[in-house]
């Protein structure tokens, strides 16, 4: 199914560099990483291949495979503003990348993507985030289609108009340089972001489906979608962020649950004790039935549970053993940018 072309970038606001002439190079980063192949890591430069660097720079990864679900992990609302996050207790985390944006973890910290310098210049996106001559932006997009970078780049700046929504928020961000340096290093003016916020603003409510579906709903909980990301993609079971990273955290966090669930089960054998010395519960035969299958679930619960631990860390222990070894071994071949 063809598309509606979409109209040219809606932003025309000027915040970093007003009557200069820059080439496009300018405003991208140094260098960046991406993915060649799983475990592969490959460090490109920008300006080699800018639709390539946008494509990756602006893509949402495994998340795009989870639109449908994302409604277990956050609602469908704006972005909270950065000072209300400070004073809920969470801790703003800088994350440079897209599919994290806005994702928090249950210890209280909240992912956050600065914004990129080149998507603050309208003239480079207006020339690098449009599609070829000719595009029909069919539904999947082809290899050369920019309508979704698109999208996610109007999403994750529409965002940005609801987090720096007061002049707190303002320099909140600027203190966590959420937001690009001017030229000599001066940081952008108020009125100057006033001005981009309400061309955001005015953006969206014109045209809401140019904003990645993604960015609707803001905040998102990165234990749902490790969960969500457990049970929907490929391989099975694996989480969408690890949060640990050694294996003493493992059984750190593994043992806080099954202490937890052992006062549980401790508190109800407890309990039925105290209805089997009781005349009435002596006699009952569905009480005396429950109190056995609890008690050999209290028995063999426990040590079931702590063999999956184990069992989980000695599978873990496995996957990155293999994969140091094929790592090692394709290391035998020079490639440069592999890090
Ligand atoms: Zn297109």
């Amino acid at each position: 199914m063809a598309r509606r072309h979409p109209s040219p970038w809606p932003l025309e606001t000027e915040i970093l560099v007003k009557g200069k002439q820059k080439s496009a190079a300018d405003a991208l980063p140094a260098t960046y990483c991406y993915y060649e192949a799983p475990r592969k890591r490959v460090v490109g430069n920008p300006a080699d291949d800018i639709p390539a660097f946008l494509r990756r720079e602006l893509s949402l990864g495994a998340l795009a495979n989870m639109l449908n679900h994302l409604w277990f992990a956050g609602a469908k609302r704006p972005a909270t503003p950065l000072h209300f996050h400070v004073a809920m207790g969470r801790e703003i985390t800088v994350a440079d990348r897209m599919d994290l944006h806005l994702l928090w973890a249950n210890e209280g910290r909240l992912f956050v993507k600065p914004v990129p310098r080149f998507l603050l210049d309208p003239v480079f996106c207006q020339r690098s985030l449009q599609c070829p001559g000719g595009c029909a932006c069919r539904d999947p997009p082809g290899d050369a289609c920019l309508v979704i970078p698109r999208k996610v780049a109007l999403g994750f700046l529409y965002t940005y108009a609801c987090l720096i929504s007061s002049e707190s928020d303002f320099h909140i961000a600027n203190e966590k340089h959420l937001l690009p340096r001017k030229e000599d290093d001066s940081p952008i003016e108020w009125a100057d972001w006033k001005t981009l916020a309400r061309a955001l603003l005015r953006t969206h409510e014109r045209d809401p489906a140019a904003v990645h579906p993604r960015f609707l709903h803001a905040e998102l909980r990165l234990s749902r979608i490790n969960t969500i990301h457990r049970f929907t993609q490929l391989p099975p079971f694996e989480p969408y962020l690890r949060g640990r990273h050694n294996y003493g955290s493992l059984f750190r966090d593994n043992l806080t649950w099954m202490a937890a669930a052992t006062v549980f089960v401790a508190l109800v054998l407890t309990a039925m004790q105290v209805g089997l010395a009781t005349e009435r519960l002596q006699g009952d035969a569905a009480f005396q039935q429950a109190s056995y299958g609890f008690t050999v679930f209290a028995i063999l619960g426990p040590m079931c549970a702590f063999v999956l631990v184990v069992l989980g860390a000695l599978v873990n222990l496995l996957k990155d053993l293999l994969s140091l070894l094929w790592e090692q071994r394709n290391r035998m071949a020079p490639y440069p940018h592999h890090i």
